[in-house]
Protein backbone atom coordinates (compact mmCIF):
# COMPACT_ATOMS: atom_id res chain seq x y z
CA UNK A 1 0.00 0.00 0.00
CA UNK A 2 1.04 3.75 -0.67
CA UNK A 3 0.60 6.29 1.90
CA UNK A 4 0.58 9.90 1.41
CA UNK A 5 0.96 11.51 4.75
CA UNK A 6 1.19 15.28 5.26
CA UNK A 7 3.14 16.02 2.65
CA UNK A 8 4.07 20.09 1.51
CA UNK A 9 6.29 21.10 -1.05
CA UNK A 10 7.43 24.53 -1.94
CA UNK A 11 9.00 26.04 -5.08
CA UNK A 12 11.53 28.63 -4.65
CA UNK A 13 12.54 30.61 -7.74
CA UNK A 14 14.06 34.01 -6.80
CA UNK A 15 12.37 35.63 -4.04
CA UNK A 16 8.81 34.04 -4.77
CA UNK A 17 7.75 31.24 -2.74
CA UNK A 18 4.96 28.56 -3.95
CA UNK A 19 3.25 26.09 -2.27
CA UNK A 20 3.05 24.09 -4.74
CA UNK A 21 1.70 21.57 -1.88
CA UNK A 22 0.11 22.27 1.31
CA UNK A 23 -0.28 19.43 4.24
CA UNK A 24 -1.47 16.51 1.66
CA UNK A 25 -2.44 13.02 2.96
CA UNK A 26 -3.76 10.17 1.20
CA UNK A 27 -3.63 6.42 1.21
CA UNK A 28 -4.02 4.37 -2.08
CA UNK A 29 -5.02 0.33 -2.12
CA UNK A 30 -2.88 -1.99 -4.38
CA UNK A 31 -5.92 -2.18 -6.51
CA UNK A 32 -7.88 1.09 -7.91
CA UNK A 33 -8.22 3.73 -10.40
CA UNK A 34 -7.31 7.23 -8.77
CA UNK A 35 -8.02 10.42 -10.31
CA UNK A 36 -6.80 13.52 -9.32
CA UNK A 37 -8.76 16.09 -10.69
CA UNK A 38 -8.08 19.90 -9.86
CA UNK A 39 -7.39 23.14 -12.10
CA UNK A 40 -4.28 23.92 -13.81
CA UNK A 41 -1.76 24.91 -11.16
CA UNK A 42 -3.26 23.38 -8.12
CA UNK A 43 -0.51 20.86 -7.82
CA UNK A 44 -1.58 17.77 -9.36
CA UNK A 45 1.49 16.93 -11.03
CA UNK A 46 3.81 18.02 -8.32
CA UNK A 47 1.80 15.76 -6.50
CA UNK A 48 2.05 12.86 -9.05
CA UNK A 49 6.19 13.43 -9.62
CA UNK A 50 6.26 13.21 -5.92
CA UNK A 51 4.52 9.54 -5.39
CA UNK A 52 6.56 8.88 -8.63
CA UNK A 53 10.00 9.84 -7.05
CA UNK A 54 10.46 11.96 -9.72
CA UNK A 55 10.58 15.24 -7.36
CA UNK A 56 11.34 15.09 -3.42
CA UNK A 57 8.31 16.56 -0.81
CA UNK A 58 9.91 19.08 1.76
CA UNK A 59 8.23 17.58 4.84
CA UNK A 60 5.61 14.91 5.34
CA UNK A 61 6.38 11.42 4.66
CA UNK A 62 5.50 8.78 1.43
CA UNK A 63 5.07 5.14 2.61
CA UNK A 64 5.51 2.48 0.54
CA UNK A 65 4.38 -0.91 1.90
CA UNK A 66 5.30 0.22 5.18
CA UNK A 67 8.29 1.58 4.64
CA UNK A 68 8.82 5.38 5.40
CA UNK A 69 11.35 6.82 2.48
CA UNK A 70 12.89 9.66 4.63
CA UNK A 71 15.91 8.16 4.81
CA UNK A 72 15.78 7.08 1.14
CA UNK A 73 19.60 7.46 -0.58
CA UNK A 74 19.14 7.96 -4.81
CA UNK A 75 19.69 4.22 -5.21
CA UNK A 76 16.68 3.58 -3.24
CA UNK A 77 14.66 6.47 -5.00
CA UNK A 78 16.17 4.75 -8.52
CA UNK A 79 15.38 1.47 -7.84
CA UNK A 80 11.61 2.22 -6.82
CA UNK A 81 11.10 4.01 -10.49
CA UNK A 82 12.53 1.46 -11.98
CA UNK A 83 10.53 -1.69 -10.55
CA UNK A 84 7.51 -0.13 -8.68
CA UNK A 85 6.30 3.01 -10.85
CA UNK A 86 5.30 3.57 -14.43
CA UNK A 87 5.12 6.68 -15.86
CA UNK A 88 2.21 7.77 -18.86
CA UNK A 89 2.51 12.10 -19.65
CA UNK A 90 0.55 14.02 -21.46
CA UNK A 91 3.15 14.90 -24.50
CA UNK A 92 4.12 10.95 -24.80
CA UNK A 93 7.78 11.53 -24.27
CA UNK A 94 9.14 8.98 -26.86
CA UNK A 95 12.08 8.79 -28.81
CA UNK A 96 11.40 10.24 -32.45
CA UNK A 97 13.92 8.43 -34.66
CA UNK A 98 13.51 4.88 -33.17
CA UNK A 99 10.77 2.87 -33.63
CA UNK A 100 8.31 1.95 -31.53
CA UNK A 101 9.81 -1.71 -30.50
CA UNK A 102 13.01 0.00 -29.28
CA UNK A 103 11.13 2.67 -27.54
CA UNK A 104 9.93 0.38 -25.50
CA UNK A 105 12.90 -1.81 -25.35
CA UNK A 106 14.50 0.83 -24.28
CA UNK A 107 12.59 1.41 -21.25
CA UNK A 108 13.21 -2.31 -19.64
CA UNK A 109 15.32 -1.82 -16.86
CA UNK A 110 15.23 -5.33 -15.43
CA UNK A 111 18.80 -5.97 -15.12
CA UNK A 112 20.18 -9.47 -16.42
CA UNK A 113 17.48 -10.21 -19.08
CA UNK A 114 18.79 -11.17 -22.90
CA UNK A 115 18.45 -9.23 -26.00
CA UNK A 116 15.81 -11.45 -27.26
CA UNK A 117 14.02 -11.89 -24.22
CA UNK A 118 13.98 -8.27 -24.04
CA UNK A 119 12.47 -7.85 -27.62
CA UNK A 120 9.85 -10.57 -26.66
CA UNK A 121 8.61 -8.77 -24.08
CA UNK A 122 8.33 -5.09 -25.35
CA UNK A 123 6.67 -6.88 -28.62
CA UNK A 124 4.31 -8.50 -25.70
CA UNK A 125 3.73 -5.16 -23.96
CA UNK A 126 2.69 -3.66 -27.44
CA UNK A 127 0.39 -6.50 -28.43
CA UNK A 128 -1.11 -6.17 -25.03
CA UNK A 129 -2.39 -2.08 -26.13
CA UNK A 130 -3.25 -3.45 -29.56
CA UNK A 131 0.01 -2.19 -31.25
CA UNK A 132 1.45 -5.99 -32.34
CA UNK A 133 0.98 -5.17 -36.25
CA UNK A 134 2.91 -1.58 -36.03
CA UNK A 135 6.37 -2.15 -34.52
CA UNK A 136 8.88 -0.74 -37.02
CA UNK A 137 6.62 2.49 -37.17
CA UNK A 138 8.48 5.77 -35.86
CA UNK A 139 6.61 7.90 -33.25
CA UNK A 140 6.09 10.44 -36.24
CA UNK A 141 3.61 7.53 -38.16
CA UNK A 142 1.49 7.12 -35.57
CA UNK A 143 -1.88 9.09 -34.24
CA UNK A 144 -1.72 10.92 -31.01
CA UNK A 145 -4.14 7.80 -29.36
CA UNK A 146 -1.47 5.23 -30.72
CA UNK A 147 1.55 7.25 -29.04
CA UNK A 148 -0.20 7.59 -26.10
CA UNK A 149 -1.05 3.59 -26.52
CA UNK A 150 2.67 2.99 -27.58
CA UNK A 151 3.59 5.32 -23.58
CA UNK A 152 1.39 3.38 -21.85
CA UNK A 153 2.92 -0.27 -23.16
CA UNK A 154 6.28 1.42 -22.12
CA UNK A 155 4.80 2.02 -18.81
CA UNK A 156 4.07 -1.07 -18.11
CA UNK A 157 7.12 -3.27 -19.76
CA UNK A 158 8.69 -3.84 -16.49
CA UNK A 159 5.19 -4.95 -14.86
CA UNK A 160 5.31 -2.19 -11.93
CA UNK A 161 2.65 -1.96 -9.09
CA UNK A 162 1.93 1.75 -10.11
CA UNK A 163 1.36 3.13 -12.95
CA UNK A 164 1.27 6.99 -13.01
CA UNK A 165 -0.48 8.94 -15.70
CA UNK A 166 -0.04 12.75 -15.76
CA UNK A 167 -3.36 14.01 -18.11
CA UNK A 168 -2.52 11.26 -20.54
CA UNK A 169 -5.45 12.55 -22.62
CA UNK A 170 -4.84 15.93 -22.12
CA UNK A 171 -3.56 16.44 -25.90
CA UNK A 172 -6.20 14.18 -27.86
CA UNK A 173 -9.61 14.31 -28.90
CA UNK A 174 -12.81 12.67 -27.52
CA UNK A 175 -12.63 9.95 -29.27
CA UNK A 176 -9.23 8.55 -28.84
CA UNK A 177 -9.38 9.63 -25.31
CA UNK A 178 -11.74 7.08 -24.48
CA UNK A 179 -9.83 4.37 -25.94
CA UNK A 180 -6.82 5.35 -23.68
CA UNK A 181 -8.75 5.71 -20.88
CA UNK A 182 -10.69 1.98 -21.41
CA UNK A 183 -6.69 0.93 -21.77
CA UNK A 184 -5.54 2.50 -18.44
CA UNK A 185 -9.14 0.87 -17.31
CA UNK A 186 -8.08 -2.08 -17.94
CA UNK A 187 -4.71 -2.01 -16.81
CA UNK A 188 -5.83 -0.82 -12.87
CA UNK A 189 -7.73 -4.80 -12.64
CA UNK A 190 -4.58 -5.55 -11.51
CA UNK A 191 -2.50 -2.82 -10.10
CA UNK A 192 -2.74 1.11 -8.60
CA UNK A 193 -3.57 3.38 -11.19
CA UNK A 194 -3.21 6.71 -10.26
CA UNK A 195 -4.28 9.98 -12.98
CA UNK A 196 -4.35 13.34 -13.18
CA UNK A 197 -6.62 15.36 -14.74
CA UNK A 198 -8.50 18.53 -15.48
CA UNK A 199 -11.38 16.81 -16.90
CA UNK A 200 -14.35 15.60 -14.35
CA UNK A 201 -16.21 13.74 -16.51
CA UNK A 202 -13.60 11.43 -17.63
CA UNK A 203 -12.81 11.26 -13.77
CA UNK A 204 -15.76 10.41 -12.85
CA UNK A 205 -16.64 8.39 -15.52
CA UNK A 206 -13.66 5.72 -15.34
CA UNK A 207 -12.19 6.39 -11.59
CA UNK A 208 -13.66 3.99 -8.94
CA UNK A 209 -12.03 7.33 -6.25
CA UNK A 210 -12.02 10.82 -7.32
CA UNK A 211 -8.89 13.44 -5.10
CA UNK A 212 -9.99 17.08 -5.34
CA UNK A 213 -6.68 19.25 -5.22
CA UNK A 214 -7.05 22.99 -5.40
CA UNK A 215 -3.83 25.25 -4.22
CA UNK A 216 -2.21 22.49 -3.07
CA UNK A 217 -4.70 21.23 -0.84
CA UNK A 218 -6.51 18.24 -0.69
CA UNK A 219 -10.52 18.94 -0.90
CA UNK A 220 -12.79 16.14 -0.50
CA UNK A 221 -12.28 12.18 -1.20
CA UNK A 222 -15.09 10.47 -3.23
CA UNK A 223 -15.71 7.11 -3.84
CA UNK A 224 -17.85 6.48 -7.12
CA UNK A 225 -17.91 3.20 -8.53
CA UNK A 226 -17.74 0.99 -5.58
CA UNK A 227 -19.11 2.09 -2.61
CA UNK A 228 -17.70 -0.66 -0.23
CA UNK A 229 -14.61 1.22 -0.68
CA UNK A 230 -13.73 2.75 2.54
CA UNK A 231 -13.66 6.24 2.33
CA UNK A 232 -10.49 7.68 4.78
CA UNK A 233 -12.14 10.98 7.09
CA UNK A 234 -11.37 14.25 5.69
CA UNK A 235 -11.44 17.60 7.52
CA UNK A 236 -12.82 19.64 4.44
CA UNK A 237 -15.56 16.78 3.08
CA UNK A 238 -17.28 14.54 5.28
CA UNK A 239 -18.90 12.14 2.94
P1 LIG B 1 -0.77 21.33 -12.02
O1 LIG B 1 -0.11 20.11 -12.50
O2 LIG B 1 -1.99 21.09 -11.18
O3 LIG B 1 -1.05 22.30 -13.12
P2 LIG B 1 1.79 21.88 -10.76
O4 LIG B 1 2.00 20.80 -9.77
O5 LIG B 1 2.53 21.79 -12.04
O6 LIG B 1 0.24 22.09 -11.02
O7 LIG B 1 2.19 23.28 -10.09
C1 LIG B 1 1.74 23.70 -8.80
C2 LIG B 1 2.33 25.07 -8.51
O8 LIG B 1 3.74 24.97 -8.35
C3 LIG B 1 2.10 26.09 -9.62
O9 LIG B 1 1.88 27.34 -9.04
C4 LIG B 1 3.40 26.07 -10.39
O10 LIG B 1 3.64 27.32 -10.99
C5 LIG B 1 4.43 25.77 -9.32
N1 LIG B 1 5.57 25.00 -9.84
C6 LIG B 1 5.52 23.75 -10.35
N2 LIG B 1 6.75 23.32 -10.71
C7 LIG B 1 7.61 24.33 -10.41
C8 LIG B 1 9.02 24.51 -10.54
N3 LIG B 1 9.82 23.56 -11.03
N4 LIG B 1 9.54 25.70 -10.13
C9 LIG B 1 8.75 26.66 -9.63
N5 LIG B 1 7.42 26.56 -9.47
C10 LIG B 1 6.85 25.41 -9.86
MG1 LIG C 1 0.30 19.42 -14.45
Amino acid sequence: MLQIKNISKQYRTGELVQNALNDVSLNFRDNEFVAILGPSGSGKTTLLNIIGGLDRYDSGDLIINGISTKKYKDRDWDSYRNHTIGFVFQSYNLIPHQNILSNVELALTISGISKSERKKRAKEALEKVGLGDQLHKRPNQMSGGQMQRVAIARALVNDPDILLADEPTGALDSETSIQVMDLLNEVAKDRLVIMVTHNPELAEKYANRVVNLADGKLKCRKAIKNPNIKIWASRQCRL
